[in-house]
C-alpha cells in the first residue's frame, strides 16, 4: 500500500519536502494556515488545505489519523510547533518529523515523543562543509 504523509507548514523547507515526496509519487497532504501558501501547493501535493494544526478539532477533521508520516516543519512560532507535535503523537500519529529552531526546542521536541528532529540550516551546513573537504583533498 502507498504510504501516506502530511506536511505542516509550507515555508522554504516544508515546501521542498512537499514537492519532493510528491515528485517520487508519494501521497502527499499539504497543510498551512495561510491561504496563499495552501493555493500554491493545490497542483503539486495529492490534497492541500488550510488548518491551524494547534487545534486539535481541526487536525481530527482533516483525516490527520489516517497519515502514516507526519512532518512538522513551522518555522518561527515555537509554540504552535510544540503544541502540534503533542497532539499529533496524542492522536497516536505513527512517525513525527519536526524542524527544531535550537537545541531547546529540540529537547521539548524530544521529551514529548517526536520520533525524528532535525535542524535543516546546521545540517545542511555540516554537509556542506564536508563536502567542500572533500573536494579540496580531490584538488591537491
Ligand atoms: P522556512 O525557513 O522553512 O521558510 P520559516 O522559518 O520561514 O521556514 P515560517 O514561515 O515561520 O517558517 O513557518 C512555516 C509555515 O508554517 C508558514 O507558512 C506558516 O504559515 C505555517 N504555520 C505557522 N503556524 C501554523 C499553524 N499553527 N498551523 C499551520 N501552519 C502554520
Amino acid at each position: 500500500m502507498k504510504r501516506e504523509f502530511a506536511v505542516i507548514g509550507l515555508g522554504r523547507f516544508g515546501g521542498s519536502i512537499c514537492h519532493e515526496l510528491s515528485k517520487e509519487g508519494m501521497d502527499v497532504l499539504a497543510i498551512d494556515l495561510d491561504e496563499d501558501k495552501v493555493n500554491e501547493f493545490k497542483n503539486i501535493a495529492s490534497h492541500a488545505v488550510i488548518a491551524d494544526t494547534t487545534d486539535e478539532k481541526v487536525l481530527k477533521e482533516i483525516g490527520i489519523r489516517n497519515i502514516d508520516h507526519v512532518i512538522v516543519a513551522i518555522g518561527d512560532n515555537i509554540q504552535a510547533s510544540i503544541l502540534t507535535t503533542l497532539m499529533l503523537k496524542e492522536l497516536g500519529i505513527k512517525k513525527i518529523t519536526v524542524k527544531a529552531q535550537n537545541d531547546y526546542h529540540e529537547k521539548v521536541l524530544r521529551k514529548i515523543g517526536a520520533d525524528q528532529v532535525v535542524h535543516p540550516e546546521r545540517d545542511m551546513g555540516k554537509r556542506i562543509a564536508h563536502s567542500i573537504i572533500s573536494n579540496n583533498i580531490l584538488d591537491h
